[in-house]
């Protein structure tokens, strides 16, 4: 039972678009060996963990082309003489391993000139084992515990894996033991080819963290060479004393249906531990230097390709067997290289003397610096030529590696020894334009569908199975031997010889027969008691298996028994989870039934809010309103409010004027009375005819006296001839007096358009009233004007007599006001003052009135 198993491309992602994949760039590093002797001249120095300077040799610092400068080159990193072999494992190679166990592929070549320490880097010395060991050592023991069973995966001719069920996979190690082609696992290091003992010292177990156990893993391991642009395989099965005679078959590449490179017919060995792998390394390793020596071959002309191939598929549901399904097994390797010197100049001709011998250049060393060169351009201005991948053996195995996915890192190794300095500065170069060129990144491999844990889960059953089968006898393998032994059972018996009786004195014919007959009758019982006994033994056999048979039915009529109860489990679970599921759906109607409560209600708080908010808006206006009809009563009430205080102060100031008056003309009759006794006390007779002195004028120092006294007068009759009763209200204005007046006209009065205006002639105009003006003049009028109640505006000319102080400065004093106002006849002058509407149409009425206006001129005594 067999089933070809297609290599899963880590390769190609097919749906994912060019501009989706993550690139890498090539990892270069740089390695430095030592000296060879102390006393040589060095042109190499590491200035950092990354770069490293070229110091041309004293002979070179001259040239003309200014070639031979202190150049200096970065790489990932550098590592510098004193580097162990562990150091630079951990740095470059074990990612590569870790990639490889994630079903990564992995390519990593050393690069640079023929002693340069590229073999002593990838293969190592015993004690010092290189990346090689190194990465086979930390692969198994990663893998280690669980590696499938020989043959179960097994390498068809076409890159493909195919995978074996357990039986067939037994039988083919059978066959193979039989044959003894199978390399017996060394159980210990003696045993061990002492040319690479220790190449790995057990000092730093080296180990991955990615492996699945619940996954089988096996190794394939694959050695060529490719020597002047031939491969070789340098683990066929051919005699070192046959390939005198006839020489190595070369190989040739094909590509397979996942577009990987790969060597048609190559030999792949499944081994199981380092040291098994290490050993199959080790007979490529010495069968490619005795090719090297008998067919004259130089060996640093040639690259090695040593090929780690992991193939790995999940364990079944029961973890008991690899699951035999193809999609799930994957296929991924790491290709570890070892480049030919790149040196240009032949070495036993041109040592020392630097002579360029352009048609020793290694082709295939040429042609990966093309292909890269290629790569470069096209991923850096973005073009598509071709890559001349297939113009080598070497790059076009490498095809994939750059086209596809994986990890490609490389290893320059440097000998700073001053007479490669050439050299040397090409390797660097090639480096640097090696670290410009992008890989694809690969991508995380899904993880399986099964559950985790299956491996563990049925450790107890295998181990069970195991103790059974070692309690009742031999494995299977006794019985086939068995059968096998009695092959001769059916072997031909000895042919009877001729019996024809031509002569009746023939008497050799007949004993001759009887002798053959009596030969064959033995050899038939000899046969029969052998076939008896061979019977007994195998019916005693089918006995045992009976036994075994019935072990097996009891066996399985316990695991069916446990099978049900596991299957009652189950029901109940099931019923669980149906009982689950309904109070889920119930949950849920609950769950729907609340929300819609409370998007209900949600939209309810909604409109609230939306009423609420309108309402506090209309609360707001009138808020509003109110103040501004608070504001406007309080303008009404101050208006009010200062009329009436004018009002009451007039009124006073009324009363002032009119007790003052009152005692002035008492003063006076006091007076005329004093002179009337005066006048009869001292005087004869001169009363009576008349002509008597007239009383004596009473001392008026003042303006202000005599109008007192005229005040007086009018205001109250008296005896007194002065005295003349005069109505104020009847006086007429002093305007036209022929007096001089100060007329003091404030600046923010409007001039107003009626046709009654004070008439002044020869007064002095003034906007503010001054003390030259006023010394000039005897009258004052200022013309005050105000908004009426009614919205009017009022002009007052507030008269007054000017006189001078004692200081020496003017004063006034106010004598007498003349209203000057206009009213609108048609809208009554009452109902106007009243309230806010009435305020309105008083703007309205200051603007409308002028056509309509009637003057009204009114005239108030003062008091
Ligand atoms: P290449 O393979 O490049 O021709 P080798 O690996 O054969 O060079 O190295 C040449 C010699 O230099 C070997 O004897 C090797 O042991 C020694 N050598 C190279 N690199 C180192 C190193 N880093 N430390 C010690 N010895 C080294
Ligand atoms: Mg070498």
């Amino acid at each position: 039972m067999q089933r070809t198993v297609k290599w899963k491309t880590p390769r190609r992602p097919g749906p994912k678009k060019a501009s989706d994949i993550e690139k890498d760039p090539v990892g270069v590093y740089c390695r430095i060996r030592p000296l060879g002797a102390e006393n040589e001249e060095c042109c190499v120095e590491m200035i950092s963990s990354t770069t490293i300077q070229l110091h041309a040799p004293d002979g070179l610092k001259t040239n003309r082309n200014g070639e031979y400068k202190e150049m200096q080159y970065s790489f990932k990193k550098v590592f510098g003489i004193n580097t162990t072999q562990m150091e630079l494992f951990e740095d470059v190679a074990k990612p590569l391993v870790e990639d490889l166990i994630l079903c990564k592929n992995g390519l990593l070549f050393t690069y640079g000139v023929t002693g340069s320490g590229k073999t002593y880097t990838m293969t190592g010395s015993p004690g010092e084992g290189g990346l090689l060991p190194r990465c086979l050592d930390m692969l198994f023991n990663s893998i280690g515990p669980f590696q499938a069973k020989r043959f179960v995966f097994k390498p068809d001719d076409k890159n493909g894996m195919e995978i074996q069920c357990q039986v067939d996979a037994l039988l083919e190690r059978q066959k193979r033991e039989y044959q003894h082609s199978v390399p017996k696992t060394p159980s210990s290091r003696q045993k061990v080819d002492p040319e690479f003992t220790d190449m790995i010292s057990s000092e730093q177990e080296c180990k991955s963290e990615n492996v699945v156990e619940d996954c089988c893993y096996t190794v394939f391991v694959s050695y060529i060479e490719v020597y002047n642009n031939y491969i070789y395989d340098l683990l066929e099965d051919a005699s070192f004393d046959t390939m005198r005679s006839k020489p190595p078959q070369s190989r040739i590449l094909r590509e397979d249906q996942n577009h990987i490179m790969y060597v048609a017919g190559c030999t792949e060995v499944e081994v199981k531990s380092t040291d098994e792998a290490f050993e199959v390394f080790w007979k490529g390793q010495k069968k490619r230097r005795i090719a090297n020596t008998q067919l004259n071959r130089e060996s640093s002309r040639s690259h090695s390709v040593f090929t780690i191939k992991l193939a790995q598929a999940p364990l079944d549901a029961d973890g008991d067997h690899i699951l035999q399904d193809k999609n799930q097994v994957s296929v991924s390797q790491l290709c570890l290289v070892d480049l030919a010197g790149s040196e240009r100049t032949s070495r036993t001709r041109a040592e020392g003397s630097r002579l360029r011998e352009a048609g020793n250049i290694n082709q295939s060393l040429m042609t990966l610096r093309t292909c890269i060169e290629v790569l470069r351009e096209n991923q850096m201005c973005g073009t598509n030529k071709m890559v001349p991948y297939r113009d080598s053996k070497v790059t076009h195995l490498f095809k994939n590696y750059f086209d596809g996915e994986g990890k490609v890192r490389m290893i320059v190794c440097v000998n700073p020894k001053a007479d490669e300095y050439d050299e040397s500065l090409l390797v660097m170069r090639f480096a640097e334009m090696t670290q410009e060129v992008e890989v694809a990144r690969p991508i995380d491999r899904p993880i399986y569908g099964l559950a985790p844990g299956r491996r563990y889960k049925n450790q107890a059953f295998r181990d069970e199975l195991t103790n059974r089968q070692e309690e009742r006898g031999g494995p299977i393998k006794d019985y086939f031997e068995i059968g096998m032994s009695y092959h001769w059972l059916i072997e031909s018996l000895p042919a009877l010889p001729s019996c024809e009786l031509v002569d009746p004195s023939d008497d050799q014919t007949l004993p001759r027969l009887i002798e053959v007959l009596e030969k064959r009758h033995r050899i038939r019982q000899m046969r029969t008691d052998q076939y008896n006994k061979t019977a007994n033994t195998l019916r005693s056999m089918l006995q045992q298996l009976d036994g075994q048979v019935a072990a097996k039915e009891t066996f399985l009529y316990e695991q069916r028994s446990k099978l049900n109860e596991k299957e009652k489990v189950i029901l109940n679970q099931k019923t669980a989870l149906e009982q689950l599921e309904k109070k889920s759906k119930t949950l849920q109607y609950k769950v729907d039934v609340l929300q819609k409560t409370t998007e209900m209600f949600e939209q309810d708080k909604h409109s609230l809010q939306q009423e609420l908010e309108t309402c506090e808006q209309r609360l707001h206006k009138e808020l509003t309103d109110k103040r501004r009809m608070e504001q406007r009563m309080q303008g009404v009430v101050t208006d009010a409010k200062r009329k009436w205080e004018k009002e009451c102060e007039r009124q006073v100031h009324a009363k002032q004027l009119e007790m003052q008056n009152k005692l002035w003309v008492k003063d006076e009759k006091l007076k005329q009375l004093k002179a009337i006794v005066t006048e009869s006390g001292g005087g004869s007779g001169s009363g009576s005819d008349g002509s008597a002195e007239p009383p004596r004028k009473p001392e008026r120092p003042s303006r202000e006296r005599e109008r007192a006294a005229a005040q007086k007068r009018s205001a109250s009759p008296s005896p007194h001839p002065m005295a003349l009763p005069v109505h104020p209200i009847h006086r007429r204005s002093h305007s036209a007096d022929g007096e001089k007046w100060v007329d003091h006209n404030p600046p923010n009065n409007l001039e107003l358009e009626t046709v009654m205006q004070p008439i002044l002639p020869n007064a002095i105009k003034v906007s503010t009233p001054n003390e030259k003006a006023l010394s000039k003049c005897h009258k004052y009028v200022l013309r005050h004007q105000e908004l009426a109640s009614d919205g009017e505006i009022e002009t007052k000319l507030i008269k007054g007599d000017v006189f001078k102080t004692r200081a020496g400065g003017q004063a006034v004093q106010f004598t007498d006001v003349e209203v000057l106002k206009q009213e609108c006849p048609t809208a009554p002058s009452r109902k106007r003052r009243s309230g806010s509407a009435g305020r309105a149409a008083h703007v309205e009425d200051i603007e409308n009135r002028a056509p309509v206006a009637s003057n009204v001129y009114q005239k108030r005594r003062k008091p």
